[in-house]
C-alpha cells in the first residue's frame, strides 16, 4: 500500500531550522502549487509558529491560517498541539482548551496533532474530545524517547489509550531525532498489531539516521512518513521530501507523487530561502551523533557548550553532560521536548555551576515535582521530592482539573484594555497576556532578520553548535549566578524596552538592576510601597521560565521604570528603593 506523505514545510521544517521565522508572505505564493502534489496533509500551524507570529513577526497567526486555508482545497490543514499547553507554555483550563480548539477548526484546521511533553493522556484528552466533537481527524502522540521505563509495551499502553480516545491516526513524534533503523521497526510493527490505526514517523535528521528509519518504518508498514521540501529538508529538521519519494519510488509503497511537480516547488523555496540565508546557522545542517550519546537533543547540546565557552566555564561542560541525564532520571525520564527540556536543562547547569544539586530550584522544577505537568514517566523518588518540594505532596489528580475557568475573564480583562476586535483575539490574549496587547494594539513591529553568528567550535565533541544564544544573570533568593540555557525552537530577542527611559545603574541609589535578559511578566510592587529584604519585586521571564527579583536591601519603593511586557536585559535598571 502507498505511503503517504505529510509535508512540513510551513511548520516544523523552518521552526527546526531558521527559528520559525518564515513570514506568510514566502509562503502564499506557493500553496496552489503544494495543494496539487496530493500530500496526506500539510502541517502549516501550531507549535511555535503562534507565538513567533505575534511575537517576532507582527503578524496575526489567525489570518495566517485562514489566508493558507483559501489556497488548500485539496490538502487537509494540519497543526501541532501540545495538549493542555495549546500553543503555549502553560496548562489552560478546560474553557480555554475548548475554545480555542473550536477556533482553530472553525478557521480551517483539519488535522489535529495532538501530544503531551510527558505522554500523559490526561493532558490530551481535553482538547481530543473537543476536536473529535468538531469533526477534526486527531493524530493522538507518542513523544519517543529513549529511557529504561520507555519502553515498547509502554508506548503501546499509550496508543492503546489515544485508540480508546477515538483518535483517527497516531503519530510517533521523534522530535530528537533518536529513533534507529531497528527501533522504528519494532515501534511500529508493534503500534499496528496493537491498534488498528494509521500509523505516522515523525522524525528529525540530527542524528542522520532518519531517513534509515523511516525505510525501515516502511517495511513494518507505516502508513505516512513527515518530510520536507529539500531546501529545508535534512539537519535537525525532516528528511527530504523528494528523496524519500524516490527511495520509495519502485517498491509496493511507492507514495505515487509527482517529482516533477515537487521539483518545481522546490526551486521556489530553494530560491526563497536566500531570504533567509542569514538566519541559517549552518551548524544546525550539520549531523550530530552526540544527541545518541546524551539523549539531549541537538540544539540543547550544542547552545550549553558555545555558552559555557562565552563565560569561560567550558571546562564545566562535561560536568553539565554528565549531569543532564542524572537530572533526567531524578525527574522520572521525562522526554526532552517543549517545556520539559527548558525544565531539564535549566536544573542541570544550575547544579553545576552551584556547585551543589538542588541548591537553586526554578519554579518550573517545582511545579514539575508537584505534578502540575502531569504524570513523570517514572515515578519520582522520595528523596528527590523531598529536596525539591519539602513536605508539600504531589498532586496525583489530572493537572487542569485544579484550574479555575478562565476564558470569561480574561475576555473581560482583554476587552477593557480595549484589545478585542474579533473573538480569536481573546485566545491570543489568553496565551500570551504579556505580548499579545501591543501586537493586538497595532504596536508590534517586524522585527529584522538578525544574522546567526556562527561561534567556533571549541572541541570535536562540541562540533554542533547554538542557534542564537541566550544569555543570562539569574538572581534566585537573593543570590546571583550565570546562567546560560538554550531556547528550544526559538530566541531571545531584546529590543530597546518601550516606555519610560530607564537610568543608569550607577548613578541612581538604590537601584534594582536585572542580572539577566528577558522580559517582565508581572511588577510585584508599586511606589510607595514598604518592602524588606528579599521580596520578590516582579518576575522575569527568560527562556520560558520564571525568575523572581528579590530586593537586594528594604525600604520605600522610590520609582518604577518597568511595565509588564517590557523587555529588559542584564544591567538594566529595574526600580530603585529608598
Ligand atoms: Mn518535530
Amino acid at each position: 500500500m502507498k505511503v503517504k506523505i505529510t509535508e512540513t514545510i510551513l511548520r516544523d521544517a523552518h521552526q527546526s531550522l531558521i527559528a520559525t521565522r518564515m513570514r506568510t508572505r514566502s509562503m502564499l505564493p506557493i500553496v496552489d502549487k503544494l495543494d496539487e502534489v496530493g500530500y496526506f496533509s500539510l502541517e502549516m500551524w501550531g507549535g511555535a509558529t503562534f507565538d513567533t507570529s505575534i511575537r517576532y513577526l507582527n503578524e496575526d497567526p489567525w489570518e495566517r491560517l485562514r489566508e493558507l486555508k483559501k489556497h488548500m482545497k485539496n490538502t487537509p490543514a494540519q497543526m501541532l498541539l501540545r495538549g493542555q499547553n495549546l500553543v503555549g507554555y502553560r496548562h489552560y483550563s478546560d474553557d480555554v482548551v475548548e475554545k480555542f480548539v473550536q477556533k482553530a477548526y472553525e478557521n480551517g484546521i483539519d488535522i489535529f496533532r495532538i501530544f503531551d511533553a510527558v505522554n500523559d493522556i490526561r493532558n490530551m484528552e481535553k482538547a481530543i474530545t473537543v476536536a473529535k466533537k468538531e469533526g477534526a481527524h486527531v493524530q493522538g502522540t507518542i513523544c519517543y524517547t529513549i529511557s529504561p521505563v520507555h519502553t515498547i509495551d509502554k508506548y503501546v499502553e499509550l496508543a492503546t489509550g489515544l485508540a480508546e480516545l477515538e483518535c483517527d491516526s497516531i503519530c510517533i513524534k521523534d522530535m530528537a531525532g533518536l529513533i534507529s533503523p531497528q527501533q522504528a521497526y519494532n515501534l511500529v510493527k508493534a503500534l499496528k498489531s496493537a491498534v488498528n490505526l494509521p500509523i505516522d514517523l515523525h522524525s528529525h535528521c540530527t542524528s542522520g539516521m532518519a531517513p534509515m528509519s523511516y525505510m525501515a518504518a516502511c517495511r513494518a508498514g507505516v502508513d505516512i512518513l513527515d518530510t520536507a521540501l529539500s531546501p529545508f529538508a535534512w539537519g535537525t529538521s525532516q528528511p527530504p521530501t523528494e528523496s524519500i519519494i524516490a527511495a520509495l519510488a519502485e517498491s509496493r509503497r511507492a507514495t505515487g507523487l509527482d517529482l516533477e511537480l515537487i521539483s518545481e516547488i522546490s526551486a521556489y523555496f530553494r530560491e526563497m530561502k536566500e531570504e533567509y540565508r542569514c538566519i541559517l546557522n549552518p551548524i544546525s545542517e550539520q549531523i550530530d551523533t552526540n544527541v545518541l550519546l546524551y539523549q539531549i537533543p541537538g540544539g540543547m547540546l550544542s547552545n550549553l557548550v558555545s555558552q559555557l565557552q562565552e563565560q569561560n566555564a567550558l571546562d564545566k561542560y562535561k560536568d553539565v553532560l554528565a549531569e543532564m541525564p542524572r537530572v533526567r532520571a531524578d525527574l522520572g525520564y521525562p522526554p526532552l521536548v517543549t517545556p520539559t527540556s527548558q525544565i531539564v536543562g535549566t536544573q542541570a547547569v544550575l547544579n553545576v555551576l552551584m556547585g551543589e544539586r538542588y541548591k537553586v530550584i526554578p519554579k518550573e522544577v517545582k511545579d514539575y515535582v508537584r505534578g502540575l505537568y502531569g504524570r513523570p514517566p517514572q515515578k519520582i523518588d522520595d528523596a528527590i521530592v523531598g529536596k525539591i518540594i519539602g513536605n508539600e505532596e504531589p498532586i496525583s489528580c489530572r493537572p487542569a482539573d485544579l484550574l479555575e475557568p478562565e476564558y470569561e475573564k480574561m475576555k473581560a480583562e482583554a476587552e477593557k484594555m480595549g484589545l478585542i476586535k474579533k473573538e480569536e483575539d481573546i485566545l491570543t490574549y489568553i496565551l500570551y497576556p504579556a505580548i499579545a496587547p501591543a501586537f493586538l494594539k497595532g504596536e508590534a513591529k517586524e522585527e529584522e532578520l538578525v544574522p546567526v553568528k556562527v561561534e567556533k567550535q571549541p572541541s570535536a565533541s562540541a562540533a554542533n553548535m547554538a542557534s542564537i544564544p541566550t544569555e543570562f544573570k539569574v538572581e534566585v533568593d537573593g543570590e546571583v549566578f550565570n546562567v546560560k540555557v538554550n531556547p528550544v525552537g526559538g530566541s531571545v530577542t531584546v529590543s530597546e524596552a518601550q516606555g519610560k527611559s530607564r537610568p543608569d545603574a550607577a548613578s541612581t541609589p538604590g537601584a534594582v538592576t536585572s542580572h539577566m535578559q528577558g522580559m517582565v511578566l508581572s511588577v510585584k510592587v508599586e511606589v510607595g510601597d514598604s518592602i524588606c529584604e528579599g521580596d520578590i519585586v516582579c518576575v522575569i521571564e527568560a527562556m520560558k521560565m520564571e525568575n523572581a527579583i528579590h530586593a537586594p536591601h528594604g525600604g520605600v519603593v522610590k520609582e518604577i521604570f518597568i511595565a509588564e511586557g517590557d523587555a529588559v536585559s542584564s544591567g538594566h535598571v529595574l526600580l530603585c528603593i529608598d
